[in-house]
């Protein structure tokens, strides 16, 4: 992990980071008041952005990282070349996000994964690798997830 300025981002990892934040502010999480906003970018470079979406039960809220590769799944996209997370706290995704981000990693621990805050002011930047070492994925089944 290393810690980055705004500057010292690409316009690439600038737009994506936008993104993020940008979804964030169209989070539904009226229980935990906890918004997050993510984005991720595909084979093609084609952004998808998500937000977390809870429900009454609290049960089943959809993250924002699998909201945006869901989405980036719909439309025909199915490898991770980067993934942008902003939330409070500086964007680091869960474990659980860790395991849905890896899936569609194609076993590249280099990927990127850019967390921030609301302000974009505490920027990070990690790889899955680092956040998820000793990792179980498709790979792991001979899976190719590029073929379906
Ligand atoms: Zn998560």
């Amino acid at each position: 992990m290393r810690k980055v300025k705004w500057d010292d981002l690409t316009e690439g990892q600038e737009q994506l980071l936008v993104s993020a934040r940008m979804c964030r502010d169209r989070a539904y999480a009226p229980y935990s008041k906890y918004k997050v906003g993510a984005a991720v970018k595909d084979e093609n470079g084609r952004i998808f952005s998500g937000c977390n979406v809870e429900l009454v039960t609290l049960s089943r809220t959809t993250h924002a990282e699998g909201n945006a590769i869901d989405t980036m799944i719909a439309n025909g996209g199915r490898k991770i070349t980067a993934l942008a997370c902003v939330d409070n706290d500086g964007g680091a995704p869960c474990g659980e996000c860790r395991q849905r981000i890896w899936e569609f990693c194609h076993g590249n621990p280099d990927v990127s994964i850019i967390g921030a805050d609301i302000d974009l002011k505490n920027i990070q930047i990690f790889t899955i690798g680092e956040l998820y070492p000793y990792s179980f994925g498709p790979e792991a089944l001979g899976i190719d997830p590029s073929k379906y």
